[in-house]
């Protein structure tokens, strides 16, 4: 399940003014490329302890780390500048980023544990204020970023099977 390792030069932490470290760009990056693949380790909902960062991959799934990775200093933003676009645990440019932005992705496009919430303060006109799981978006939020979520989730909400009608 985990690709193989790449990260593109140029990816520093810094400060954020708002949310802690984030994760910035030293160069501009082209709209389409590939930004980092995330790594770690894939556990099951019952092997996660209290220090890991944990992403959620699956069900029952998570890619933990234990804080040592870049892409566990990536911040959320409702309108973010980088995505699933391929399904898998890379991220790759949705548009033109510039040098020294910082990069978000959406993480409603990878949670789907009921209940989860986090306040968001990312400012953008598309802000949600309160990210919550996939599960639990508005079918147009869920429409609107379908194409940068984790394979997982455009699995749980197909539409049924039209070819063979009833
Ligand atoms: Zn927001």
């Amino acid at each position: 399940m985990l690709l193989s390792p790449f990260t593109r030069c140029g990816l520093v932490k810094r400060k954020t003014r708002s949310c802690g470290q984030g994760l910035f760009t030293l160069f501009p990056i082209p709209k389409g490329e590939l930004i980092l693949t995330l790594q770690g380790e894939i556990l099951t909902t019952d092997q996660l302890q209290e220090h890991h960062r944990a992403l959620q991959v699956g069900e029952s799934t998570w890619l933990a780390s234990s804080g040592e990775n870049l892409d566990d200093y990536i911040n959320h933003s409702c309108e973010p500048n980088a995505g699933f676009v391929t399904g898998e645990l890379s991220l790759f440019a949705l548009r033109e980023i510039a040098e020294g932005e910082e990069i978000t992705w959406d993480y409603s496009t990878s949670m789907n544990e009921t209940g989860w919430q986090m306040a968001c303060l990312c400012g953008s006109k598309q802000c949600r204020k309160i990210i919550r799981p996939w599960k639990e978006l508005s079918p147009q939020d869920r429409n609107r970023l379908f194409g940068i979520s984790l394979s997982y989730l455009r699995n749980s909400c197909m539409i049924p099977d039209q070819r063979f009608p009833s």
